[in-house]
């Protein structure tokens, strides 16, 4: 993911450019849809970045255990200067190369802070059935939500069914 600042960086400090992206980042579990705004700041030693992205992560929901795509934002907002003024400290999430920002490595690090840990589907997810497993988003089970007590289980298969 690159924005082209070599005119920015001609460019006087107080300078400002914002753009807008969408592209397809690769991550480390593949590649991921990732757009917003970048707003890029000249100062006197390189660009003061103000980023907000928005992507998705596929995430299993712990109601209804099943998989859905979470959406989140990540904000970016630090400064970095070109390669050659580069100091060595803060693993260099932002690079500028060839005249471009380079903010792969910057998503790459904030997706891993920013992609929910836990998730629901949704607010109002119904999750699973304690006593049938069946997924209570998409039916309504007639078990009646009781969970059967393992030692039952046999003697349960066995009884007449329609309880
Ligand atoms: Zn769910
Ligand atoms: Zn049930």
């Amino acid at each position: 993911m690159h924005v082209n600042v070599s005119h920015l960086l001609k460019e006087p400090s107080g300078a400002v450019r914002a753009y807008e992206v969408a592209e397809r980042v690769a991550l480390e579990d593949g590649p991921h849809e990732v757009r917003g705004s970048v707003k890029l700041f000249r100062t006197d030693r390189g660009l003061w970045v103000t980023a907000t992205l928005e992507s998705s992560a596929r995430r299993t929901c712990s109601r209804c255990l099943e998989e859905s795509a979470q959406p989140f934002e990540m904000v970016i907002d630090e400064e970095t200067q070109p390669d050659d003024a580069v100091m060595e400290s803060d693993g260099e999430r932002l690079k500028i190369d060839d005249g471009a920002l380079d903010l792969t490595e910057a998503v790459r690090q904030y997706f891993e802070i920013a992609a929910p840990m836990k998730a629901v589907c949704s607010p109002d997810c119904k999750g699973i059935c304690i006593g049938c497993g069946a997924n209570l988003n998409d039916t309504t089970c007639g078990c009646g939500g009781v969970a059967r007590d393992p030692k039952w289980g046999a003697l349960l298969e066995l009884a007449p069914s329609g309880r």
